[in-house]
C-alpha cells in the first residue's frame, strides 16, 4: 500500500523505516527542511552538538534495539557517573545520592546534610516515624513532599527536578504520573524514604541514559539513510494544513499534534505547548577540566526572590560526555543552558548564568562561539489535568477511519523510550488492517 506519513521527527522515521521493511510505498512529508524534528544538530566552533535531545532512557529497550538495528551499537557511550547539583539563591550543592526524583532515601544519604542542612536532614529522619496516612490525599507532587518533608526538601531538592527535568512546578505535578502507584507504596512500606529505597533497589544498576558517540543526531542520520536505502521518499518544506492536502494514499500516519493550523481531529486540540530555550556556549575555560557541578545543575526556585539567575537546567556536556570532552581537548567547554522563557535567554545572560552556577567567573571573552534554539513542546503529560485532555486527544485519535493512524511525542509521551516503542507497535497495527 501507499502511506504517507507527516512529520520527520524521530516517530516518523522509526514508521517509515518500519512499513518500507514491510514492503510499502512510503513518503515522509515534513515541513522543515531537514529531518529530525527535536533532535537537532548545532554547530559550535567546529564541533556538531545536539542542541534538542542529547539521550535516551535505556527503559524498555526498544531504543537500544533501533540502534543495534542501524548498526551503532558500538557506538552507544554512557555519561560519567558525577552526579547532578542542585543551585538556589547563589548556592550550589551535590544532589543527595540515591534519591528518586530529587527525593531523598533516608537521613543517612550521602551528601544530603550538605544539601538541605542539619533541619532538613532532621526532617527526613522525622519522615520515617509519620503515620502513613499523613500526604496520601495529596492533590499534587508538593502537597504530598510538603506534608511527608516540609518545605526545604519540596524546594532545595524536588522542585529542581520538576522544574529542570519536566518543565514543571511540583504544585503542577500529577502524583501518580511521576511516581505511579507510590500512595499505595506508603501504606505497604510506611515512609517515602523506604518507597525510594524499594524503587532504587529494584532499578537494574549503571547509568540510565545513554547516548551515540557523536550525538543523537547520527540515529535520525542512520534512519534516513536507511529509509532512503529502502526507497523511501521524503519532501521538505511541506506544511500540511488539511487531511485532504495528503497526495493519494491507502494509509496515512501523523505524528504532529491536531492545532489550529492542522485541524485533523475536529475541535480536539493537543493543549497548549510549552516553550524552551536552549542556549549552548563553547567556552575556553580551563578551570572547568575539574567538573566542579558535576554533570550539570538544575535550579531551584529563588526563596529570596532576588538572585538573577534566570536559566532552568544547565548541562556541562564536556564534563557528561567523555566524547564530547576528547573532541574539544583541555580547556575547552561546552554548557548548555535552557530557559522557560526566551526573553530571559539572552547570551550576556546565558554567560552570567553558566557563571553563578559553575561557580567560576567566565567573561565574554572566554565565549568562543555559541548556539541557540527555541522549542516547542507538546504540554507535559504529567500536568495536572493533562490525564483529561489526553483522554479525549486519545478518544478522538480511535474515532479515525482504521487508515489513520496517530504516533508521536505528543500522544506516546515524553522521549525516545516513550516515542519508539509506540511508533512499532502502531506500524504493526496498520499492517495488521493491511
Ligand atoms: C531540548 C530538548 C531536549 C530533549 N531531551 C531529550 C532526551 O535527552 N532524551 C529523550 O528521550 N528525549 C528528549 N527530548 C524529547 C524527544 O526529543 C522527543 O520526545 C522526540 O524527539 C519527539 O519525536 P517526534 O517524532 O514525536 O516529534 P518531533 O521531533 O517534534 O517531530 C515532528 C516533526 O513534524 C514536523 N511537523 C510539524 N507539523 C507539521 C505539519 N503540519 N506538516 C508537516 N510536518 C510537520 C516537525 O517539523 C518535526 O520535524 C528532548 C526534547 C527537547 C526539545
Amino acid at each position: 500500500m501507499r502511506v504517507a506519513i507527516v512529520g520527520a521527527g524521530v516517530a516518523g522515521l522509526v514508521a517509515a523505516r518500519r512499513l518500507a521493511q514491510f514492503g510499502h510505498e512510503v513518503l515522509v512529508l515534513e515541513a522543515a527542511d531537514a529531518p529530525g524534528g527535536m533532535i537537532q544538530p548545532a554547530n559550535l566552533g567546529n564541533l556538531q552538538i545536539d542542541i534538542g535531545a542529547e539521550a535516551f532512557a535505556v527503559r524498555g529497550g526498544a531504543v537500544a534495539e533501533l540502534v543495534d538495528e542501524l548498526g551503532l551499537t558500538g557506538e552507544l557511550v554512557e555519561p560519567r557517573a558525577l552526579g547532578s547539583w542542585g543551585y538556589q539563591d547563589g548556592e550550589a550543592y551535590a544532589q543527595p545520592k540515591g534519591g528518586l526524583l530529587g527525593l531523598p532515601p533516608g537521613p543517612e544519604a550521602a551528601g544530603l546534610e550538605a544539601a538541605v542542612g542539619p533541619e532538613g536532614v532532621a526532617a527526613v529522619a522525622h519522615e520515617a516515624l509519620l503515620d502513613p496516612r499523613i500526604g496520601a490525599d495529596a492533590a499534587n507532587l508538593a502537597d504530598l513532599v510538603r506534608a511527608r518533608y516540609g518545605e526545604r526538601i519540596l524546594h532545595r531538592l524536588v522542585a529542581p527536578v520538576t522544574r529542570g527535568v519536566y518543565s514543571l512546578d511540583p504544585e503542577l505535578v500529577r502524583v501518580d504520573a511521576l511516581l505511579p502507584g507510590v500512595l499505595e507504596q506508603l501504606r505497604e512500606h510506611g515512609s517515602l524514604g523506604a518507597v525510594v529505597r524499594d524503587r532504587r533497589a529494584a532499578a537494574s544498576p549503571g547509568a540510565l541514559v545513554r547516548s551515540v558517540r557523536g550525538g543523537m543526531h547520527r540515529l535520525v542520520a542512520a534512519l534516513v539513510a536507511d529509509c532512503e536505502r529502502l526507497g523511501v521518499a521524503f519532501e521538505y518544506g511541506t506544511r500540511l494544513r488539511q487531511l485532504d492536502e495528503l497526495p493519494e494514499h491507502d494509509a496515512a500516519v501523523i505524528t504532529v499534534p491536531p492545532s489550529d493550523g492542522f485541524p485533523y481531529l475536529g475541535d480536539v486540540r493537543a493543549g497548549r505547548s510549552v516553550q524552551s530555550e536552549v542556549v549552548a556556549l563553547l567556552l575556553d575555560a580551563p578551570v572547568l577540566d575539574a567538573h566542579p557541578r558535576g554533570t550539570g545543575l538544575l535550579v531551584a526556585p529563588s526563596a529570596s526572590g532576588t538572585d538573577p539567575v534566570r536559566a532552568k537546567a544547565l548541562t556541562h556536556v564536556t564534563a557528561k560526555w567523555p566524547w564530547l570532552d576528547e573532541a574539544t581537548g583541555p580547556g575547552r567547554h561546552v554548557v548548555r543552558l535552557s530557559y522557560a522563557n526566551p526573553d530571559d535567554a539572552s547570551l550576556q545572560r546565558a554567560l552570567a548564568d553558566a557563571s553563578a552556577l559553575l561557580g567560576s567567573p567566565l567573561a565574554a571573552e572566554q565565549l568562543v562561539d555559541h548556539a541557540r534554539q527555541l522549542w516547542h513542546m507538546p504540554p507535559p503529560p504529567a500536568r495536572i489535568g493533562a490525564a483529561n485532555a489526553r483522554a479525549k486527544l486519545q478518544d478522538a485519535v480511535a474515532d479515525l477511519p482504521p487508515n489513520i493512524r496517530c504516533i508521536g511525542t505528543w500522544i506516546a509521551g515524553t522521549g525516545l523510550a516513550s516515542v519508539v516503542p509506540d511508533a512499532n507497535r502502531v506500524v504493526q497495527q496498520l499492517q495488521n488492517v493491511d
